[in-house]
């Protein structure tokens, strides 16, 4: 066999489930009948950037539980901020939701309930419960005080209701300039959660909004819209990110003081990933400074950058599966989304050969003119894709890393004197070479055993090294797109003083191989097939394909770089225990 493995079956056991606390709950909340036994979640996503890895985990647990539990699953567009939200991220976001392979039951946007959420303020100022403030957003954050020290008073928070009734329908008719008032709750200044220091409601903003236009110049801010939402839509389970734990008391005190339907949020670990920006800021920056060849570049963490690159929905959910969901923030190794990835494309890759870096092959004693149909297997892991036919010739193209001139210790691919085989063709030992004027091998000499057809050897004897190839005369060019990591560092919010994440960035994240050599069988091929170019890796069909010329993306190579780091572990614990 190749040095390199050709398949890289990580063991199918499954392990057992990971730990899912908010499945506990419903479990639990289902048993004693809470709300008729129904589950109802959302996903509620900001319509300002394409959803991320970190959003696939909150797809499948939001979607996924109500799957599991018969219920329903809303998406919901948390669109209260109309600066920084596109049309285009709303549709990019609906397509990435149904490409995880969930479709939501409900398609609502916080905006639907502006209305709503307007009349209710109105009813917490009758309550007395909220005020209209004159403070600047400076002075309003001065007033708040600290985690140490309590808040100030507000001079308006003991405004008589008619007159924050009054100015409050002034706010919202345009009356006054952006930013001079907001609406604010009046729970306490002193109160150890900041959130509670009488957070604001309104703000005066004018700005066109997606879909109210300028219908409004008053926003809601997200905590008083958030919740109430929730409600409006009979949410039971409201499942955020921890960032939110400290909210938690004002989602409960709107609803309280509202008597509305009563919604709870739980909270779960953000997603992080080793050498993976997942913030949609950055991810916008990236953009916007052209690092990246836009959202859907596949070196982005954006689900149509993955999309693109090759990743497959399946492996995601698998992935999302295995991570679990739990109340502590940790970061989890980019290699056991690629296993994931790996484990899937396996499975489920036609296998071709393809060169990327083609070195001339000539068989000195093969019949010129002779051409002769190989037959490959399609798929070593589903016999069901059969087989085909590839064509074989005088003259092929192998990869430049399979000959050496001067073979290092331990190389057994093909150099002067030595015998490989060809996969699905013949064993062949390497005559010589020829070099231009400059001392390059420019082709490489071989005579073929006619006996070895297929690869056989019949009188048994050893050969340690097969390689590919592709008929030169037979072969589609194509170009070839490589990837690395687009974060050098680990934490790519790891930096030094005086530096920026900005300065982690991977200069060398792309290589464009061109004139690589391919099977002609892939000519037909388009965008977003996939396929494993047997010894190379997972490679998949790029739009900007033409039918001209094909352009491949790595999807990710072949090496399990975390079946090893598996291994290892298990190395280590073994000793732990011989300890
Ligand atoms: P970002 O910081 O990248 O902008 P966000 O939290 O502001 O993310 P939203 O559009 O508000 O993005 O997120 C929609 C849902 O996805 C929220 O419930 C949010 O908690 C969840 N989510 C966002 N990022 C992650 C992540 N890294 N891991 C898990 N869930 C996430
Ligand atoms: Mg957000």
């Amino acid at each position: 066999m190749s040095e390199a493995p050709t398949t890289n079956g990580a063991g199918a056991t499954e392990a057992p489930r990971p730990s899912n606390f908010v499945r506990d709950i419903i479990i639990q909340d289902v048993a004693v009948g809470k709300h008729g036994g129904r589950v109802h979640t959302r996903f509620p996503p900001e319509p300002n950037g394409y959803l991320h890895i970190g959003h696939a985990k909150s797809i499948c647990l939001n979607f996924g539980l109500a799957r599991e539990f018969n219920g329903k699953c809303n998406l919901r567009f948390d669109d209260t901020n109309p600066c920084k939200e596109e049309v285009e991220y709303v549709e990019s976001i609906e397509r990435d939701v149904r490409w995880m392979g969930f479709e939501w039951d409900g398609l609502y946007y916080a905006s639907d309930y502006f209305g709503q959420l307007y009349e209710w303020a109105i009813e917490l100022v009758k309550q007395g419960k909220a005020y209209v403030c004159d403070l600047t957003a400076e002075q309003v954050r001065e007033y708040r005080g600290t985690l140490t020290e309590p808040g100030k008073e507000s001079p308006y928070r003991n405004r008589p209701i008619e007159e924050n009734l009054d100015l409050f329908t002034r706010m919202k008719n345009g009356e006054f300039p952006d930013g001079s008032r907001t609406l604010r709750a009046k729970i306490d200044m002193a109160s150890p959660n900041l959130n509670m220091r009488d957070p604001v409601l309104y703000r005066i903003l004018r700005a066109s909004h997606h879909r109210t236009g300028d219908t409004w110049c008053i926003y809601p801010m997200y905590d008083y819209a958030h919740g109430q939402s929730d409600s409006l839509e009979g949410i039971t389970h409201s499942i955020c990110t921890l960032e939110f734990e400290d909210h938690r008391p004002l989602y409960e005190w709107f609803i309280e003081q509202l008597g509305i339907f009563p919604s709870r949020q739980f909270e779960f670990d953000r997603l992080n990933l080793t050498y993976t920006m997942l913030s949609k800021r950055r991810l916008l920056q990236l953009v916007q400074t052209k690092v990246v060849n836009g959202w859907d570049d596949p070196r982005m963490p954006t689900l149509s950058g993955i999309r693109r690159r090759g990743y497959t929905p399946e492996a995601l959910r698998l992935f999302c599966s295995r991570i679990g969901v739990s109340k502590t923030n940790g970061i989890i190794e980019l290699g056991l989304l690629e296993h994931s990835l790996r484990e899937d494309l396996n499975k489920r890759s036609p296998r071709v050969m393809a060169v990327l870096r083609p070195l001339k092959l000539v068989i000195e004693n093969y019949p010129e003119g002779q051409i002769e149909q190989m037959e490959a297997v399609n798929n070593p892991e589903d016999p069901s894709a059969g087989t085909r036919r590839v064509e074989f010739s005088r003259e092929l193209y192998i990869e430049q890393e399979d000959f050496r001139e001067t073979p290092p210790k331990g190389y057994y691919r093909l150099y002067p004197g030595n015998e490989v085989r060809l996969r699905y063709g013949y064993l062949v030992r390497c005559t010589g070479v020829v070099k231009n004027d400059a001392g390059e091998v420019t082709e490489v000499r071989c005579t073929y055993d006619p006996l070895t057809k297929g690869g056989n050897t019949p009188d048994g004897r050893k050969v340690k090294s097969t390689i590919h190839w592709v008929s030169a005369a037979h072969a589609i060019d194509a170009d070839v797109r490589l990837y690395e990591n687009l974060f050098l560092k680990e934490d790519p919010n790891d930096v030094e003083p005086g530096k920026d994440w900005t300065d982690n960035l991977n200069p060398n994240s792309l290589e464009v191989l061109t004139g690589c050599k391919m099977e002609p069988g892939l000519a037909g091929a388009k965008a977003g097939d996939g396929f494993q170019f047997e010894r190379m890796g997972y490679f998949c069909v790029d739009p900007d394909s033409t039918p001209e010329k094909l352009v491949f993306n790595r999807t990710i190579g072949l090496r399990d770089t975390w079946a090893k780091i598996e291994k290892a572990q298990k190395a280590d614990q073994k000793a732990e225990k011989k300890k």
